[in-house]
């Protein structure tokens, strides 16, 4: 199929025109939804050989190649896969990589059901798990082993925002041989493009801003050409593969998705900056802020940065948390983020084991939605009274 070539134009173009060819399908502006199993082949010899564009439903459609062909022109990979979920689209490149006594590097700070996958069903395969300090950046080569076969970054870090060295880290890999891969969720390939920073595979949740409306679940995993056939092969021989209707409303997420994340990053730099200075905030978690100690590096790699960040309340333990997030009006109390609505959770580092970070009191992350900022605003301030005064309340107890 012939997608249309939009080297060289700016995001928003490239957004708007890539995937399909509307002379493909009648003219149409968008892509047919193909439901399919069954694709049928003119003769037997063709059908022995298979030599055909679409043999199989699990394989690939007209509508997956659509999707898969935008997302290789964002990430400038090789190939992509469509996988159903974001948490597939981590753990099927690390079945696809990883075999039993190989050593996998993963980053403390990854978002946890990563970390859970890893711990449970990688060690009982016999895989060895270590992980690194986020903050490590060059300094990984001395974690390297002769079976180090794959390195898992996620940058900035998932609830805490670290921003990695994935440039030192992908030039340390390349001394072994290990694959580099990355969750670039956070960032979308609009604000950062790891294969251009030595990454090998872009891991992507596009449950978050490609599908940017809290109603689709799916991931993809973008390859360069010296692992796009492994991975390729580890989706095929896993049969992970998507629903139609989803995958089409990926796409069609991924029309808005520059227009979306312009004011997800204005709002979200409003509000981070407002909250810096609100008493109660001891700090405000988000590379793009100068005060951040990621926001160099952040700087030098990262065009842009999107809607979600952590303010660490100043002391109160759980009960000032509660009260902030019981108050809140507008912001819902939900997991994921990415939609047009924004949201608060309360962030449990227990998980961590090399970069506990001391916090002075209870981390919670905020995506930053598409509301009006002046509201966002009224209703955290809100939240942050509801905490202070619990605050007092506890102080002056007994
Ligand atoms: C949400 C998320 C995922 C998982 O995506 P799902 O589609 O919810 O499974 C993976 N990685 C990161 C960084 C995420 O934020």
């Amino acid at each position: 199929m012939a997608s249309k070539k939009t080297d060289g134009l700016g995001p928003n173009t490239r957004l708007a025109h890539s995937g399909n060819d509307p002379r493909d399908y009648f003219g149409f502006v968008n892509p047919p939804v193909v439901h399919a199993s069954t694709v049928l082949y003119p003769d037997a010899a063709t059908m022995v050989t298979r030599n055909q564009r679409y043999t199989y439903g699990t394989r690939g459609t007209p509508t997956t190649d659509a999707l898969a062909a935008a997302i290789d022109e964002l990430e400038g990979s090789a190939g992509t896969i469509i996988v159903p979920s974001g948490l597939a689209a981590v753990t099927i490149p690390l079945l696809g990589f990883l075999a039993a006594g190989d050593h996998l590097l993963i980053t403390d700070a990854v978002y946890f059901p990563t970390r859970h996958f890893a711990d449970t069903m990688l060690k009982r395969l016999g895989v060895e798990v270590e992980y690194y300090d986020p903050l490590i950046g060059g300094g990984i080569a001395e974690l390297l082993k002769p079976n180090t076969k794959v390195i898992l970054t996620e940058s900035p870090a998932s609830n805490t925002f670290e921003v990695q060295d994935v440039p030192a880290i992908a030039a340390a890999a390349k001394t072994c041989d290990a694959v580099v891969m990355m969750d670039n969720t956070w960032a979308t390939p609009l604000f950062f493009k790891p294969l251009d920073h030595g990454v090998d595979i872009s891991i992507h949740a596009a449950t978050k801003y490609p599908a940017g409306h809290s109603d689709v679940l799916l991931g993809t995993v973008s390859a360069n050409a010296a692992t796009w056939e492994r991975l390729h092969a580890a989706f095929i021989t896993l049969g992970c593969c998507s629903g139609p209707d989803d995958v089409y409303q990926v796409l069609r997420g991924l029309r808005t998705m520059g227009t979306r994340l312009a004011r997800h990053q204005q709002s979200a730099l409003e509000i981070a900056r407002w909250l810096e200075r609100q008493p109660g905030v001891a700090a405000v978690l988000h590379p793009g802020l100068e005060s951040h100690p990621g926001h160099a590096i952040w700087k030098r790699d990262f065009s842009g940065s999107s809607g979600v960040f952590s303010i660490v309340l100043d002391g109160g333990g759980t009960r000032a948390a509660h009260a902030f997030l019981d108050t809140l009006q507008i912001f819902g109390l939900g997991y994921s983020w990415g939609g047009y609505e924004s949201l608060a959770v309360p962030v449990t580092l227990s998980d961590r084991t090399v970069s506990r970070t001391p916090y002075p009191g209870p981390v919670i992350r905020l995506q930053i939605g598409l509301e009006d900022v002046e509201d966002l605003k009224a209703d955290l301030a809100r939240g942050l009274d509801a905490a202070r005064s619990h605050d007092e309340i506890a102080d002056g107890e007994p």
